[in-house]
């Protein structure tokens, strides 16, 4: 009898041991201080029955969350590489911020995006108002974002001087500090709102809002960036594989959907043009 409850005891202790590794959860640990402040309870069984259950309990919960990595505990932690469309992609000539007129298409209420990513925002748009979520760009801006535009914004909130402990960005060979009290912005050229690929979404972490996001940005083609620290910027992902909701939605609305973009010469035309 004494063997076993040595074992028992062994066995919760290495239980609630192997929680401090695996959940790295407050509560937790607040158990484990628990359990050591009262080591003079364990001679009796009761002790090392109840850290027992707790340690099967915080082991269920921990363990499937290990396996699907530790920022799944943020439910809208949805990010999947952006696929480029054909027309954008890297032999396509098109450069960041330098989207030639056809391949942009005003997006309501205002703004513009490629012309992929604007029937994808349309058709979440349109899905959204029908469960009465409104969505709306933060600004015009905040869609597709010329060169200079995102030029001229960078060079607003970053210096060349250095500041202690800013957040950096590498531009034109140098690096930047970010000035207190700005946002910080990605270097010209590397944002996905130079590729009109990105929409910051208006006051997008109000509860109904971002529910509603988290349940159907990926029906629509769109996934975050960086969560949890940017709720508001999500980007089309998708490229030229148009999600089936948007299908549907260009197949109903076929007026207020995109143009097909013109042919690869007038294309490469267009760009002598500008
Ligand atoms: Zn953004």
């Amino acid at each position: 009898m004494l063997l076993f409850e040595i074992l028992f005891k062994i066995f919760s202790f290495t239980c609630s041991l192997s929680l401090v590794f695996l959940v790295e959860d407050s509560s937790t640990l607040c158990f484990f201080q628990l359990y050591w402040r009262n080591m003079h309870q364990l001679i009796s069984l009761k002790a090392p029955m109840f850290f027992l259950l707790f340690s099967f309990i915080f082991l269920q919960a921990g363990i499937p969350d290990k396996k699907r990595g530790k920022s799944a505990k943020v439910s809208w932690d949805y990010i999947v590489p952006v696929k480029f469309p054909s027309s954008i992609n890297k032999s396509s000539g098109v450069e960041a911020g330098k989207l030639p007129a056809h391949l942009l298409t005003d997006i309501k209420p205002y703004g513009k995006l490629h012309f992929r990513a604007a029937d994808a925002w349309h058709a979440m748009r349109a899905a959204a108002k029908a469960d009465g979520v409104k969505l709306k760009p933060t600004s015009a801006g905040d869609c597709y974002r010329s060169y200079s535009s995102q030029r001229s914004a960078f060079l607003t909130r970053f210096q060349l001087e250095p500041i202690t402990n800013a957040v950096t960005r590498h531009f034109e060979g140098k690096i930047w500090y970010l000035k207190p009290g700005f946002a910080p912005l990605a270097s010209p050229g590397t944002s996905n709102h130079n590729w009109g690929l990105a929409v910051d979404i208006f006051n997008a972490s109000e509860q109904s809002r971002i529910r509603w996001l988290i349940d159907n940005v990926e029906r629509f083609g769109w996934s975050w960036e960086l969560v949890p620290a940017e709720p508001w910027h999500i980007r089309y992902v998708c490229g030229d594989d148009v999600p089936q909701e948007v299908q549907d939605w260009i197949a109903a609305n076929p007026t207020l959907a995109s143009e097909p973009p013109e042919s690869e010469e007038s294309h490469s035309l267009n760009l002598d043009n500008h």
